[in-house]
């Protein structure tokens, strides 16, 4: 494996995102919107905790073992992803009754499918939670599914660290999808019409003419950043290497992902009178430390302490960075609009 030049990295703030997709749909729109694509999402926002998707992803495997051994897991079956829905056009647009007697709905339970569970809270009233975590490829530094593949079709990027798939050809000699099993956050999608794998990008043909990738732009919260891990002037680094509030999410898994968290905060919890017991988060730590690692709790402590600075109208560089006033800071180097990159 090539020792990237520079690694293009992503921090997403869970404090921020709203659930509301628009990321997955930029990158539907302008990646996965052809034959064979249909059940791929390069971009999800998983509702957390939750089966997530595909399915259960979490507990499929892959990555590496403790010694830095690939660990094959399982490819998701089709029942993982859930297949398309089909409606009963005819029955309410035919069949009488002016649309009065039958209602829009799925002919047959597809099973799963992308948000599936969304918005299903975790716990009880009143102290349900759950909040949303937008998932792509983590264009990791140690790559699973590069490792596992013996084609060497999957390959990391010398100029940027992304790590894409160089040569489709070779896919479809594949009697099975290695990459599938290797990559322990199911990143890599198999297309049954052409019998190739594919994954996230990174937008390289955006970058590569200074534009940011999709999610990324187009993320009405300002909640995801891009920029060169190694580069000391960029939000990505700061966030993640000199101030440490941004974490990977299952670094157990061995890859080295490149993609962060700013992990929730939490409201506080609710007592039988339905007072703040302020002295109790709702969300669990322990299902925090579960995701991002035992980190979590000082990255957490920090955060509200800048909080704090703020409320006292002192000043705070990571809330600054944090509530991305300047909007263009998200972008990294990537700041022309896209209708000026031809
Ligand atoms: Fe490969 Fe999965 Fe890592 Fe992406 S997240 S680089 S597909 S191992």
């Amino acid at each position: 494996m090539v020792e990237p030049k520079k690694q293009i990295a992503f921090v997403v703030d869970l404090n921020k995102c709203m659930g509301c997709h628009t990321c997955s749909i930029a990158c539907k729109t302008l990646w996965t919107n052809d034959k064979g694509m249909d059940h791929m999402w390069w971009m999800k926002v998983n509702t957390m905790p939750g089966r997530g998707y595909p399915r259960d992803w979490e507990t499929m495997g892959g990555g590496y073992d403790g010694a830095g051994n690939l660990n094959l897991g399982k490819q998701p079956k089709t029942e993982d992803y859930g297949k398309a829905m089909e409606f009963n056009y005819e029955e309410v647009f035919f069949g009488g009754g002016n649309g009065k007697r039958a209602h829009l709905a799925p002919r047959e339970s597809p099973g799963w499918g992308p948000n599936w569970d969304e918005d299903i809270a975790t716990g009880e009233y009143p102290n349900a939670y759950f909040f949303y975590m937008p998932r792509l490829c983590n264009h990791c530094s140690s790559p699973a599914c590069a490792q596992a593949c013996p084609y060497g079709a999957i390959q990391k990027r010398e100029e940027d660290g992304v790590v894409f798939i160089a040569d489709q050809e070779k896919c479809e000699s594949c009697p099975e999808p290695l990459c599938m099993k290797g990559c322990p956050y199911k990143e890599i999608y198999m297309n049954p019409v052409r019998n190739v794998a594919q994954k996230c990008n990174g937008c390289l043909p955006r970058m590569e003419r200074e534009v940011a990738p999709a999610c990324v732009r187009q993320c009405p919260g300002r909640c995801i950043w891009v920029g060169f891990l190694d580069d000391p002037d960029s939000p990505v680094h700061k966030l993640v290497e000199e101030w440490k509030v941004a974490l990977p999410l299952h670094s157990e898994f061995g890859t080295k992902p490149n993609v962060f968290y700013i992990p929730p905060l939490s409201p506080p919890r609710l007592n039988n009178e339905g007072d703040i017991d302020a002295t109790q988060p709702r969300l669990p730590v322990e299902y925090l430390r579960s995701l991002f690692g035992p980190e979590v709790d000082g990255v957490l402590s920090r955060l509200k302490g800048e909080i704090e600075k703020k409320r006292k109208k002192e000043e705070s560089k990571i809330m600054d960075v944090l509530i991305a006033a300047r909007w263009q800071e998200l972008l990294g180097p990537f700041v022309k609009d896209p209708s000026e990159a031809r």
